[in-house]
């Protein structure tokens, strides 16, 4: 149930994400990419030669064995207002940049129709900073959506816009680069994402790209192949150095899903209904989950929960929290407090 301070109409804007899976130059590419559609009619139109290749019906996420250029082409010339974006456009195994099965320019992917990629989206282990890394990357704009996979996670990332509530509004201010109307991003710490090191789950080795490279890409423990994370491919790829600024680039902030945040100030289980519990509470008494990550008071939020969780927030909007980076599709760990702090803080009062 939402609660009632959190209801606001809502509107949809139509998208679909699509796998595709082909050999380009030897190589098996398999590649996300989102299509933003501007009305049923033009998706009834890109649909139909798309069905013609591949079944779309039967998954929310379509695999087609279809090159990702021709994909583009297809969309192009069904409508000329719909608009194609890479998907989490660095992770490993399915992205247009991913080390595993990806390229290494977006001009190696789509050729002489690059011109009609506007924007990637960084996905969850990379952010803007990392992506200004490349001056290619400079001429598109960075998106963060929230890949939910289920509606709890929506706006675990979002884009910001101050335009009007129409497709062409929010589309227009993504593909012409003179707008205004994109302000930026909401992002994850990247550390948090599930492939930002290098690693191996099975072996439970997490890895920083040099020990990777000094370890000759294998794993230590078991000598296998690791899983190259995006961190590692940024640093391959990037012809400017750490801490270069697009000059296009928008402001962005990183945050941590607030049920996160409770989980760690509770030490339970993000699933578990005590921070379930707790986090609806203080939805119903504050706000909407945005509102109470970036714009509560603390005072208020001190005085709806606790002073443990008021300061967590307050560090989380300031980046001081610490994370181990997640790896080879386990997501990173935040940790808010060490026990001494937490026990400063605490004193003797109770949590909730
Ligand atoms: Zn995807
Ligand atoms: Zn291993």
């Amino acid at each position: 149930m939402v609660p009632s301070r959190c209801r606001a109409p809502v509107r949809f804007l139509l998208s679909a994400e699509i796998s595709s899976i082909y050999k380009k130059n030897e190589r098996t590419r398999k590649v996300h990419n989102l299509v933003f559609i501007p009305t049923m009619d033009a998706a009834r139109r890109i649909q139909a030669p798309l069905s013609r290749i591949g079944n779309i019906q039967s998954d929310g996420r379509p695999i087609l064995g279809l090159d990702a250029k021709e994909l583009l082409k297809i969309v192009k010339e069904n409508s000329d207002e719909a608009v194609l974006v890479p998907a989490h456009a660095w992770t490993p195994h399915f992205s247009v940049l991913g080390a595993k099965s990806g390229f290494d320019s977006l001009a190696e992917c789509f050729e002489e129709l690059t011109a009609h990629i506007p924007a990637i989206e960084t996905g969850l282990s990379s952010d803007p900073p990392m992506n200004w890394r490349l001056s290619v990357l400079n001429e598109v704009r960075l998106i963060s959506n929230s890949d939910a996979h289920s509606p709890i996670k929506l706006m675990r990332e979002a884009n910001l816009f101050d335009t009007d509530l129409t497709y062409h509004a929010i589309m227009t201010s993504i593909t012409e680069p003179a707008s205004h109307g994109f302000l930026g991003t909401l992002e994850f710490y990247p550390e948090e994402g599930k492939y930002h090191y290098d690693g191996h789950r099975a072996c439970s080795m997490r890895l920083a790209p040099e020990e990777t490279r000094n370890n000759g890409g294998r794993c230590p423990k078991c000598n296998r192949k690791v899983t190259v994370g995006v961190m590692h491919r940024v640093e391959e790829l990037a012809d400017l150095p750490a801490g270069s600024c697009s000059p296009a680039g928008r402001p962005y902030q990183s945050t941590i899903p607030l049920m996160e945040i409770i989980a760690e100030v509770m030490q339970a289980g993000v699933n578990t209904k005590k921070v379930m519990g707790a986090y609806l509470d203080l939805l119903s008494r504050l706000g909407n989950e945005y509102h109470v990550l970036l714009e509560a008071e603390l005072d208020s939020i001190r005085q709806t929960s606790s002073d443990l969780l008021a300061e967590a927030i307050s560090r989380v909007r300031s980046g001081r929290v610490e994370i181990q980076p997640g790896y080879d599709g386990e997501f990173g760990t935040i940790r808010v407090f060490s026990k001494e702090e937490r026990q400063q803080i605490t004193g003797q009062l109770d949590l909730f």
